[in-house]
């Protein structure tokens, strides 16, 4: 087994591998794939199959490429992209988590933390500095 994980090792190197633009892909390779078989109509669901296929073979040929320059390219300009939605979605679910305070999104787009049940307060906005009362 040692042998078979040097000989892959070997075969890896210098080589793109997995990142996450092709964790991206995969993900979405498995919906259309699970699209497919669900929708049950006649050109729409080969249609998807073979989008899913498309994916699954770009996915392999990021995975083995050895063109290291472009494959990081790709996958930067996917992360420009994908990293504020993925904080947007972290910060959602921290403020969901969070009990013990209320969240006032400010119109300048700032969230204002506010411990709950003190009553009505002045809150000043520390992003553009705005005045508003919240019940809390
Ligand atoms: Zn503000």
């Amino acid at each position: 087994m040692n042998k078979f994980r040097d000989a892959l090792y070997r075969f890896m190197y210098g080589r793109n591998g997995v990142d996450a633009l092709n964790w991206a892909l995969v993900i979405l390779e498995l919906a259309v794939s699970i699209l497919s078989s669900i929708i049950r109509v006649q050109g729409v669901s080969q249609a998807l199959y073979f989008v899913s296929m498309v994916l699954m073979f770009t996915v392999l040929i990021r995975i083995f490429s050895r063109n290291l320059a472009r494959r990081q390219a790709e996958n930067a300009k996917f992360l420009t992209w994908w990293t504020p939605k993925a904080n947007a979605i972290r910060g959602a679910k921290a403020r969901r988590a969070d009990k013990a305070h209320k969240y006032v999104r400010c119109s300048c787009g700032a969230y204002c933390r506010v411990p709950k049940n003190i009553g009505k307060v002045e809150l000043t906005c520390p992003k553009c500095g705005k005045k508003r009362v919240v019940k809390t």
